[in-house]
C-alpha cells in the first residue's frame, strides 16, 4: 500500500479529515503535495533554460499538481469517504496574480511542459505582490483594486539565495522565492523563480490601486504593469525589469559555475529565452557582469551572451513594442546605458538604415532591435505572424538575418485545459481512445474513428450540457448572473483591446436586440459571455466594458428580450473563470482584424474542449483551419493582405461603412436614448464617435459578414449531428496544439539541451 493523503495526516497527528473545515484540508493537502515533490530530484543536463518571463499567469496549482502526481482521483475519494468534497476545496485557493493575458498564460503553460518534457529548463520572473489588478464593476464600469494574493501557506518556498542589485542610486537586496513545477507523471521536477525584495510597505498604496510610484525601495514587486503614461511609471517599469535579469544573470552565472563553467564557456551551461521584450536587459547586463567582473573582453562577452539567447516577439503592434528613453535608462541604470550604447555603436558601424538601429534619432532605445541583433534565435508564435515579421514589420532585420528566424506555434498544456478544466470529457475521450493522448496529444486523432458515430454525438452534447449547468451553478454563486443551460452560450474572453475586437460583438449584440424588437426571433435563446479586463489607462477600453455593461442591464432586464437573447460580462476574469467556462461554450469568438492577433492561444483551449470557431484568418485560427478544413469552422472578415494593404495605403474609411444599411442604426443605437438612460454620455459618445470616425482597428469593414455567418453558425446549431460533426473534427485535429509539441520544437531547434553532459 502506498502512502496516502491519510496516512500523512496520521503521521502529523492530525485531526480526522471528517473533523477537519474544508479551509483546514486546504492547508494540509498544500503541505502533503509539497512533501510529495519533494521526492522528486531537479531535472539534470549540463545546458540549462532560463525562460525570463515578467508574467507567468499561472492559475490555481492544487487540482494540477494533484493530477501530475497522478494521485488526484485517489485524493478525491479519500475525501469523499470522510463526507468531503474536493471541488468546494479547490475552491478555497487563491489564484496567484502574477500574470495578465496569453502571454503570461503562455509562459506558464511552457515551465509545465518543460517538467513533463524532463527538460532541465525554469521559469524566471517578479514575484508581484498585489499583482494584476482585480476588476470590480461599479455603475456599468469597471474599477480597479489590488489583488492581494500572497497567504501565509501558499505554493511559494522560501530560499537562501538572493542578490544584491545596484541602480545608480541605491542598492537592494534580493530574496528568491520559488514555486515547484511538478511534470505529468515525472520523476523529476524544475522551480519557477520568483524574485522579491523584503522591504514591501503595503502602505504606499493609497486608493483603487494608485500608490507612491517614486519610493522604490518599498514599492518594486508591488504590482505587475504599473501604469507607464507618466515618466514616474516609465522609471519603476525599468527598475523592475533591470531587477528581475539582473537577478536571472546572477542566477545563471552562480548555476553554470557550481558546475565547472569558466563563464567564457557559459553558452555550454544556459541559454536565456527572452518572452517578449520586458526581460531584454539581460543582454547587456550578463555583458556587463562578464566584462566587469570575469576579465573577459567585449567582443568575447557579446559573441557569447548572443550565442546563449533567443528572443520570442509576441506583437506587430508598434506601440506594444518597448522604446526606453535613453535618459531615463541613464537615471536608473547607468552602467547598463554605456553597453547599450557600445551595442548601438556597432551596429551603427555596420547598418546605415535607420529602422535597424538600436537607439533612435529620438534618444530611445529600442530593446527588440537589440534582441533581435544579438541574440541567436529570433521566433514568432504562429505561422502566419512569423510570416509577417518575416515579409513586412522586421522585413530589414529578415534581410540581414535570415537565419535567426523561426516559427515556433503556441500551444496549451492539456493537463490543465483538458484533464483538469474538463473531466468529463477526458474520461468519456480515455474510454473511446485510452489514456495514450496525455503525454502523446497526436493520439486524438484516432477520435476519428467515430466522426460519423451519433452515439459519440449524443454523449458529447450531453456533457457540453453538463458543463453548462456546471458553470450556471458557478457563476450563480460567485457572481450572481444565472444562464440558461439550454441556450447556446456564444463566448468572447480575452483581454480587452480594439484589435481583438470586442466592440464588433457589442455591435452584433445591438443588431440582434433591434432584430427581436422587429420581430424577428432566432430559434434558440443565445446567451454571449464576454470576460476580460482593460489595461486601466486604455480609455477606449473601458468605453467598449461599459457598453456591453450597459447593454447586458438592458437586455436581461428586458422581458420581451431576455427570452430569446441573454448578454453578460463575468467580472475579472481570469484563469480559474475560464477553467469554468470554456467547457461550457459552444461558440468561440475569435474576431480580431487579421493581421493584429500574433497566436491567441484561448481559441486552441476552446477547440479542445469542442467549442467552434467562429473567426478571421488571423494567428493560430489559420492554422486551425488548415487542421480542419473550410467545413468544420466558420472564417468570415478580410484576410491579412488585404489589411495590411488598407494600412500602407489609408485605404479605410470607416465612415463608408457606417454610412451603410443595417450598420448605420446599429452605430447610432450606442447614444440612443435608452442607453444613455443606464450609461455615461461621455463614455457612450467618445465610442461612437471613435467607431464612426476613426476605428482605427477596423471593426465596420468585416461587421456584415460577421453577422451573417454567426446567423449561419446558429442555424447549423439546430442540426445536431452536423454539430457534432464538426466538433468531433476539432477535437481530434487539436493535439498540434499541445504546448509539448511546441516546447519540443524549441528544445529541437534552438535549446539542444538534451543529451549536454
Ligand atoms: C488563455 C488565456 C488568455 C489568452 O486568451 P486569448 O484569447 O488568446 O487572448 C488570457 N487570459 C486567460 C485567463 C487565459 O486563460
Amino acid at each position: 500500500m502506498s502512502y496516502n493523503f491519510t496516512d500523512f495526516l496520521k503521521k502529523k497527528n492530525e485531526k480526522n479529515l471528517n473533523e477537519m473545515t474544508n479551509q483546514e484540508i486546504y492547508y494540509k493537502l498544500l503541505e502533503y503535495v509539497k512533501e510529495r515533490a519533494d521526492e522528486k530530484t531537479p531535472n539534470k543536463s549540463k545546458k540549462k533554460i532560463y525562460y525570463i518571463s515578467a508574467e507567468f499567469l499561472i492559475g490555481k496549482l492544487l487540482s494540477n499538481n494533484l493530477i501530475n502526481l497522478g494521485i488526484y482521483k485517489e485524493v478525491r475519494e479519500e475525501l469523499k469517504a470522510a463526507g468531503k468534497n474536493l471541488s468546494h476545496i479547490e475552491e478555497i485557493e487563491v489564484e496567484p496574480s502574477l500574470g495578465n493575458g496569453g502571454l503570461g498564460r503562455l509562459a506558464s503553460c511552457f515551465v509545465d511542459s518543460m517538467s513533463t518534457l524532463g527538460i532541465n529548463g525554469e521559469g524566471v520572473g517578479l514575484n508581484y505582490h498585489c499583482g494584476l489588478f482585480k476588476q470590480i464593476f461599479k455603475n456599468n464600469e469597471q474599477t480597479a483594486e489590488p489583488n492581494y494574493w500572497i497567504e501565509d501557506q501558499s505554493w511559494l518556498r522560501d530560499t537562501n539565495i538572493g542578490y544584491e542589485v545596484k541602480f545608480k542610486n541605491f542598492s537592494l537586496h534580493s530574496k528568491l522565492k520559488r514555486i515547484d513545477i511538478l511534470g505529468y507523471e515525472k520523476d523529476t521536477k524544475n522551480y519557477l523563480n520568483l524574485f522579491d525584495i523584503e522591504s514591501i510597505d503595503y502602505n504606499l498604496i493609497k486608493n483603487g490601486i494608485s500608490f507612491d510610484e517614486e519610493n522604490i525601495e518599498k514599492n518594486l514587486t508591488l504590482f505587475l504593469y504599473p501604469d507607464d503614461s507618466t515618466k514616474k511609471g516609465e522609471l519603476l517599469r525599468i527598475y523592475q525589469q533591470y531587477f528581475m535579469v539582473s537577478n536571472a544573470a546572477r542566477l545563471i552565472i552562480a548555476e553554470a559555475t557550481e558546475k565547472g563553467s569558466n563563464i567564457h564557456d557559459l553558452a555550454d551551461y544556459a541559454f536565456v529565452q527572452i518572452n517578449d521584450t520586458h526581460p531584454s536587459m539581460v543582454i547587456p547586463e550578463l555583458i556587463r557582469i562578464m566584462t566587469e567582473e570575469h576579465n573577459i573582453s567585449f567582443e568575447e562577452a557579446t559573441e557569447i551572451v548572443t550565442k546563449m539567447t533567443g528572443y520570442t516577439n509576441h506583437t506587430i503592434l508598434a506601440e506594444a513594442l518597448e522604446k526606453w528613453p535613453l535618459d531615463y535608462l541613464e537615471e536608473v541604470v547607468p552602467n547598463i546605458v554605456e553597453i547599450i550604447k557600445k551595442l548601438d555603436k556597432v551596429i551603427k558601424a555596420k547598418y546605415s538604415d535607420e529602422k535597424v538601429q538600436i537607439i533612435d534619432n529620438q534618444n530611445r532605445v529600442h530593446m527588440a532591435n537589440m534582441d533581435i541583433h544579438f541574440s541567436s534565435s529570433v521566433n514568432g508564435v504562429a505561422y502566419l505572424h512569423t510570416e509577417i515579421l518575416k515579409n513586412s514589420e522586421l522585413k530589414e532585420f529578415y534581410e540581414i538575418y535570415p537565419n535567426k528566424f523561426n516559427n515556433k506555434t503556441n500551444g496549451i498544456t492539456f493537463r490543465r485545459w483538458l484533464e483538469s478544466c474538463n473531466e468529463d470529457l477526458a474520461d468519456y475521450l480515455k474510454e473511446l481512445i485510452g489514456t495514450g493522448y496525455l503525454t502523446d496529444a497526436e493520439n486524438l486523432k484516432e477520435l476519428l474513428k467515430y466522426v460519423d458515430d451519433k452515439n459519440v454525438y449524443e454523449k458529447l452534447s450531453q456533457i457540453k450540457h453538463e458543463n453548462k449547468i456546471k458553470l450556471k451553478k458557478y457563476l450563480q454563486h460567485t457572481q450572481g448572473i444565472v444562464i440558461d443551460e439550454n441556450s447556446i452560450i456564444d463566448t468572447q474572453i480575452k483581454r480587452f483591446h480594439e484589435y481583438k475586437r470586442q466592440q464588433m460583438n457589442a455591435l452584433y449584440v445591438i443588431k440582434k436586440y433591434l432584430d427581436i424588437k422587429n420581430g424577428k426571433l432566432p430559434e434558440r435563446k443565445i446567451t454571449v459571455l464576454f470576460g476580460g479586463k482593460a489595461a486601466p489607462a486604455y480609455i477606449i477600453a473601458q468605453d467598449i466594458i461599459h457598453l456591453i455593461l450597459c447593454l447586458s442591464e438592458i437586455i436581461n432586464n428586458d422581458s420581451e428580450v431576455n427570452k430569446y437573447l441573454n448578454v453578460y460580462l463575468v467580472e475579472n476574469y481570469n484563469v480559474g473563470l475560464a477553467e469554468k467556462i470554456i467547457p461550457a461554450t459552444d461558440i468561440s469568438e475569435q474576431i480580431s482584424l487579421a493581421s493584429k492577433e500574433a497566436s491567441g492561444t484561448g481559441n486552441m483551449k476552446f477547440m479542445l474542449n469542442g467549442a467552434l470557431t467562429l473567426g478571421t484568418m488571423d494567428g493560430a485560427n489559420v492554422e486551425i483551419h488548415d487542421l480542419v478544413g473550410d467545413e468544420n469552422i466558420y472564417i468570415f472578415g478580410k484576410n491579412s493582405d488585404d489589411i495590411i494593404k488598407l494600412y500602407e495605403t489609408s485605404g479605410y474609411v470607416s465612415k463608408d461603412y457606417y454610412k451603410q444599411d443595417g450598420i448605420k442604426e446599429v452605430v447610432d443605437f450606442i447614444t440612443s436614448d435608452k442607453l444613455l438612460k443606464v450609461g455615461n454620455k461621455e463614455r457612450l459618445e467618445r465610442l461612437q464617435n471613435e467607431l464612426i470616425n476613426k476605428d482605427w482597428f477596423m471593426t465596420l469593414i468585416d461587421f456584415e459578414d460577421y453577422y451573417n455567418t454567426k446567423e449561419r453558425m446558429f442555424k447549423d446549431y439546430e442540426n445536431k449531428d452536423l454539430w457534432y460533426k464538426k466538433v468531433i473534427n476539432n477535437i481530434a485535429k487539436a493535439g498540434f496544439f499541445s504546448s509539448d509539441r511546441t516546447i519540443a520544437q524549441y528544445e529541437n531547434e534552438i535549446w539542444k539541451t538534451k543529451g549536454t553532459k
